[in-house]
């Protein structure tokens, strides 16, 4: 595993947790409420992923796979201008996809392959994971079928980042009604969406939540290799920071 990285999150605190930061030929999910800032560091990540290794990035160009339509090259400008990379360039190393339902979210994932075997990709962004599984698959009766879909696709997400040697990272929702499934919630009661099936898919879980005024709080839910810490961070123009 010589060649693996770690991508920084743009929070030295937040990097401390993770031991520097998310793992190359791993998966990394972050999960928490609207505004806490899931996409914020998932575009933080975008830019940092083209740094030199030297300074927490990957050296290397990024895909994206977007459900929600909240990727924001205008984002990456600004982010990219706190990290003194030409911003323009910046956008250009991002392959951005938009995934209109849930089967094309998985048909991306083939197409962007021939991008990854250039060797020149060094993060996958899914942002979010579960949103179009959550509108295509209503209901208990639909839940097996979702949950068999999902897992499919968590499996070719697991063999790019072995083969490619990539940071996946996925930003993944909350239960709005943790209290319906106390059992496996978290010490506060909130539950990422995708039960098992997503649980084992990722390798390193964070749970985000808002802090006191603009402060948000990281914690890591389940590591390999970190202990179960907390940081804080907040948002930035220039995008995640300490
Ligand atoms: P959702 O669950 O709705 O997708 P999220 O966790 O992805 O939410 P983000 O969109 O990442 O949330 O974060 C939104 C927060 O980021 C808002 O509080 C907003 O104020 C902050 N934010 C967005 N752009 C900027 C900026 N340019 N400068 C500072 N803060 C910003
Ligand atoms: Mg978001």
């Amino acid at each position: 595993r010589k060649s693996c990285f770690r991508l920084s999150t743009g929070s030295k605190q937040w990097d401390a947790i993770l031991n520097g930061g998310f793992e190359s030929r791993s998966i990394s999910e972050v999960y928490g409420e609207f505004r806490c800032g899931k996409t914020q560091l998932a575009h933080t990540l975008s830019v940092v992923a083209q740094l030199p290794r030297e300074e927490g990035g990957g050296g290397g160009k990024v895909a994206w796979i977007d459900t929600e339509g909240t990727f924001r090259p205008e984002r990456i400008v600004q982010i990219a201008e706190r990290f003194k990379i030409d911003p323009e360039v910046a956008n250009e190393n991002i392959i951005q996809c938009r995934a209109g339902n849930s089967e094309h979210q998985g048909s991306l994932i083939l197409e962007l392959s021939q991008y990854f075997v250039t060797g020149e990709y060094r993060l996958l962004v899914i942002d979010s994971l579960m949103a179009l599984y959550r509108i295509d698959f209503i209901g208990r009766g639909e839940l097996a079928e979702r949950q068999q879909k999902l897992g499919g696709f968590l499996d070719k997400l697991h063999k790019i980042a072995e083969e490619f040697n990539i940071v996946v990272f996925y930003t993944n929702q909350v239960q709005s009604d943790p209290g319906a499934n106390a059992l496996f919630a978290g010490a506060d009661g909130r539950k990422p969406v995708g039960g098992h099936v997503v649980a084992h898919a990722s390798t390193t879980r964070v749970l985000l939540r808002k802090g006191r005024g603009e402060e948000r709080v990281a914690k890591i839910q389940d590591s390999p290799d970190c202990p179960e810490g907390e940081a804080t961070y907040i948002i930035t123009t220039g995008g995640i920071n300490d």
